[in-house]
């Protein structure tokens, strides 16, 4: 189907979260019991027609409102409210906790990192593991900010099995949720935390090494990608690429300021 409006390098996503949608909306005919129609019997097929449509009327405009109640929310609260006890993706049926993100829901300086990780599943926030702790000494030692200064939240809210990197679906699910976060916080600058963040944000399968430390732009915010902290963990020389990017961004938060 040629559809002239929708960028070439957005259509993927956009069929990805299509697939999403009908995979839900048939997910709901399921639960309401609505059977494959009958192949003979023509008074059959229409009385079963009828009953069936009156059971579809409430699937029917779900199919592409999942999101409607999210989307529309003003508040972070409003839209924690909207997702609820997710369903949109495989990855609910792993998770112990939705980790939707944590902090100042007015903040200057947002982090995105990948999705959680085993003990942000237990925990139900983002960040609080051994990279976690890392992330909050660059924030608190390295930045002199508070973590409650920032707001801090991942791609994908539902920890991916076996920590292994979230799929083209259950980004697609979710990605939404993060763009709205961004939206509501409207922070003045973001830090891509890692590959996956950064190419989700950027969209674009360009290499961590090639964009990290240089500012780019996430819708007009300014974008500033670096490593992941987990990555840091297992490559602590890079501490220093680290800290290179995070002097700008405080060079940038106190320029703002000024
Ligand atoms: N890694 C992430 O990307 N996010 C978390 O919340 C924890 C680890």
């Amino acid at each position: 189907m040629d559809r002239p409006f929708v960028a070439e390098e957005n259509r993927g996503e956009e069929f990805a979260t299509l697939v999403i949608s009908l995979r839900r909306h048939l997910q709901r005919r399921q639960r309401a019991r609505i059977r494959i129609l009958p192949r003979s019997n023509p008074g059959k097929i229409e009385s079963t027609v009828a009953k069936e449509l009156a059971l579809l009327g409430g699937t029917v405009d779900d199919l592409f409102a999942d999101n409607a109640e999210a989307l529309k929310a003003e508040s972070l609260q409003e839209l924690r409210a909207a997702i609820g006890d997710c369903r949109r993706c495989k990855l609910c049926s792993g998770r112990t906790h939705l980790v939707f993100g944590v902090g100042n829901p007015n903040a200057d300086l947002m982090f995105v990192g990948e999705g959680p990780g085993r003990d942000e599943d237990l925990q139900g926030e983002p960040f609080v593991g051994r990279a976690g702790q890392l992330l909050t000494d660059i924030i608190t030692k390295g930045m002199g900010m508070k973590r409650e200064d920032v707001y801090i939240a991942n791609v994908v809210k539902c920890r991916p099995p076996d920590n292994r990197n979230p799929e083209p679906d259950e980004v697609a699910a979710c990605e939404p949720f993060l763009k709205k976060q961004i939206e509501l916080v409207r922070p003045r600058i973001i830090i891509g935390l890692g590959k996956f963040a950064v190419q989700t944000l950027l969209q674009s399968k360009i290499p961590i090494t090639k964009v990290r430390g240089n500012w780019h732009s996430y819708h007009g915010i300014k974008l500033m990608p670096t490593f992941h902290p987990a990555y840091l963990l297992r490559n602590p020389a890079d501490k220093k690429l680290v800290w290179e990017d995070i002097k700008k961004v405080i060079r940038e938060l106190r320029d703002e300021n000024t």
